[in-house]
């Protein structure tokens, strides 16, 4: 039976008027499922039983099954979602003053294979569709409550940019007025720097927040970190960084995760200064890495963070560093998933 939510506003009004009943039941039936959550055609109380009974008949809502959950300390709770083909990825919801931010997976697994994320280690497996990305939202939406969830981040599972077509037909429904509504400038794509999706991104005519997994300023070391890097240089990159922020007059947020040994030394802040330095559009995310057993990943000490930070800060870029929400369940990229296959 196919999933209503796959029919357009305009689609489901001539379907209404097909089995006799007025269009304007079709904003409802919109409002109830992505605004209110519904999930079932019995709660749509202000539909006639009737038209309620032939939505049954002819459709269904489909939604994903949570197979695992785990609620941190902070109230950030990250979700293991099981897919028709028994496939698993992540979300999860991250409470904030009232409001919430989801963040979506959108593959399963990940080709591009970078060397501090979990999401990679099993390979690649397959797109999700549009539908399914609406569905963790709408999941997430309902975990979210009685917050109102408010900022989306395309950061779990998958390079979003490598699901272009699908991402950006959820993006097009999370953004619209009937749809649930969430503007573009609450939506981040996070990306491993894939340069023909951004270049797309910035002829789309939305405001969406574009940021980048940047990792390390030198070619060389971020192509041992980030292989998407030996095709995509880190010259090119910010050239389609810097165009997307003109197209789009939005800021972009470079990612950089501290990696102890690796890419938390002077040397590196450097780098770093020299790629960005000037531009006053770039911001400089500092995360300190969660530990990954399976990926010898190690946190670097408090104070070399620090330093780092007041360096980048000294030499005028502009620097947040990140507070990490979920810690104590394993909420880092792919962790969660790990964790479950392995049972
Ligand atoms: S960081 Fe993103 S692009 Fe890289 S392996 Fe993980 S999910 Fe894939």
């Amino acid at each position: 039976m196919d999933d209503i939510k796959a029919l357009s506003l305009e689609i489901l009004q001539s379907k209404l008027m097909s089995f006799g009943y007025p269009r304007y039941h079709a904003r409802q039936i919109f409002n109830w499922i992505y605004k209110k959550g519904a999930v079932d055609f019995a709660q749509m109380s202000d539909l006639a039983q009737g038209l309620r009974d032939k939505l049954q008949e002819n459709f269904c809502i489909s939604g994903l099954e949570i197979v695992d959950q785990l609620k941190s300390s902070d109230g950030t709770k990250k979700m293991l979602f099981k897919l028709k083909d028994f496939s698993i990825v992540e979300g999860v919801m991250i409470p904030s003053r009232g409001r919430a931010t989801g963040c979506i997976s959108t593959q399963v697994g990940c080709k591009f294979g970078c060397r501090f994320c979990a999401s990679g280690v099993s390979g690649f497996k397959r797109n999700l569709t549009y539908l399914e990305i609406i569905d963790e939202v709408l999941a997430l939406k309902r975990e979210a409550l009685p917050d109102n969830l408010t900022h989306l981040v395309f950061m779990g599972t998958g390079e979003p940019l490598d699901n272009y077509g699908e991402v950006m037909k959820a993006i097009r429904i999370i953004n619209s007025v009937d749809g649930l509504n969430i503007g573009a400038r609450r939506i981040t794509i996070s990306t491993s720097g894939i340069i023909p999706g951004i270049q797309k991104l910035a002829g789309e005519g939305l405001q969406i927040e574009l940021s980048v997994s940047l990792h390390a300023a030198d070619d060389d070391l971020r192509s041992s970190l980030m292989p998407v890097n030996k095709k995509y240089s880190l010259k090119e990159l910010i050239s389609s960084c810097k165009e997307y922020s003109v197209k789009t007059n939005r800021q972009i947020t470079f990612e950089y995760i501290l990696i102890k040994g690796l890419n938390s030394d002077l040397k590196s802040a450097q780098d770093l200064v020299k790629l960005l330095g000037g531009w006053r559009l770039a911001k400089v995310n500092l995360i300190p890495s969660n530990p990954i057993a399976e990926l010898k990943i190690e946190v670097p000490e408090r104070k070399d963070i620090l330093l780092f930070k007041d360096y980048l800060e000294k030499q005028g870029l502009n620097v947040t560093l990140r507070k990490e929400r979920g810690e104590d369940i394993n909420a880092a990229c792919g962790q969660l998933r790990l964790g479950y296959e392995k049972k």
